[in-house]
């Protein structure tokens, strides 16, 4: 798997994944869960993983 580097900072992007909690009508909650990578030198920065993308190791 080829590594890609951070566009902000030139650190390494590493997987990680997202959790996206939305709350609906009615008391009932839905969690997203989505693989993303994000930079390890915590600049901020992170970009969502394609389906795709994802060949495990
Ligand atoms: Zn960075």
């Amino acid at each position: 798997m080829e590594t890609k580097k951070c566009p902000e900072c030139g650190g390494k992007l590493v997987e990680d994944v997202k959790e996206d909690i939305e709350f609906l009508q009615g008391g009932n909650m839905m969690i997203d869960v989505n693989m993303i990578l994000t930079c390890n030198r915590r600049c901020g920065y992170w970009e969502e993983l394609e389906q795709s993308e994802i060949t495990g190791e």
